[in-house]
């Protein structure tokens, strides 16, 4: 089955759930089918909360930009972007800075289909569907190159994405070949599902695993390996309700106040002196 939701658009697989449809099933959005939504359902039967662990996410990735954009970055490479929602990087980095330049990388095409038409103004801000698995045929795209500058900063972004990919594919490897082509300066921007023994945490896998076929939990030991040697802005590695690196001496809950569900993911930004 497949499904062409505009014109000239490319058709999409609708049969089966995809992760950027799930995970905007679980945001509230409506750019997802009925198997899309199915898969959605399987996580919030493991972590009821699994919805509100959307929303955190997003609102961490709204920090993160806008700490990286209030250093200075005005270029962004957003891997993994997932599908338009209500505060994407474009806006939160051109609300900083109106000149802010960002390219949106992901390889399910619903989300340039959907990307081309909220970005059809905006000359500034592109989609592309490329794979990070295939890191230097991102960095040879050539809206890439027309776009970003890689002589100059860049705020790498790989916000939700590791936990979908098994340790054995080394994704850590692909992050490697863009952050090397990214100078000094630049900024590199994760979030991922976190394993500190939790059973809540072991839900959010088994409901991946289920719905998806991927999605898996890492200690925060292996979490900050992914920053490739990078040193980590304040706050540092923490749980996404924990972690506001514009405000790093703001008080926050102690973990083990903090409820279950919202010590399933973990933010962090390195620093590429
Ligand atoms: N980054 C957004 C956020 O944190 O709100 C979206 C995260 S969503 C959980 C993960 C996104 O990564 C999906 O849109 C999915 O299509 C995309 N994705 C999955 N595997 C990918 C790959 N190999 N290369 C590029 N994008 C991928």
């Amino acid at each position: 089955m497949a499904a062409n939701t505009e014109d000239n658009m490319p058709e999409f697989d609708i049969s089966r759930p995809t992760i950027a449809r799930v995970y905007d099933a679980l945001l509230g959005g409506k750019d997802n089918f009925a198997p899309d939504r199915e898969g959605a359902a399987a996580y919030v039967k493991y972590v009821p909360n699994a919805g509100d662990c959307a929303k955190e996410n997003r609102q961490a990735l709204v920090k993160g930009v806008r700490y990286m954009a209030n250093k200075g970055i005005d270029q962004f490479l957003d891997i993994g972007a997932g599908l338009p929602t209500m505060e994407n990087t474009h806006q939160v980095a051109q609300s900083v800075n109106p000149d802010a330049r960002v390219v949106y990388v992901d390889n399910d095409p619903i989300v340039l289909a959907h990307g081309r038409a909220l970005l059809a103004t905006n000359d500034n801000t592109t989609v592309i569907t490329a794979d990070l698995r295939d890191p230097r045929d991102i960095l040879d795209h050539p809206e890439i190159k027309e776009l970003l500058d890689f002589s100059r900063p860049i705020g790498l972004m790989v916000v939700g994405l590791h936990m979908h990919f098994h340790d054995e594919e080394q994704p850590d490897e692909w992050v490697r070949v863009l952050l090397d082509a990214c100078p000094s300066g630049s900024y590199l921007f994760i979030t991922d599902f976190v394993d500190t023994g939790e059973p809540l945490q072991k839900g959010m896998e088994k409901a991946g695993l289920e719905s998806l076929g991927n999605g898996w939990i890492r200690t925060p030991e292996r979490i900050t390996e992914h920053f490739l040697g990078l040193p980590l802005v304040e706050p540092g590695l923490d749980f996404l309700a924990r972690w506001f690196p514009e405000e790093p001496d703001k008080e926050v809950p102690a973990a083990e106040d903090l409820k279950p569900y919202q010590r399933i993911l973990m933010a962090g930004i390195g620093y590429k002196a």
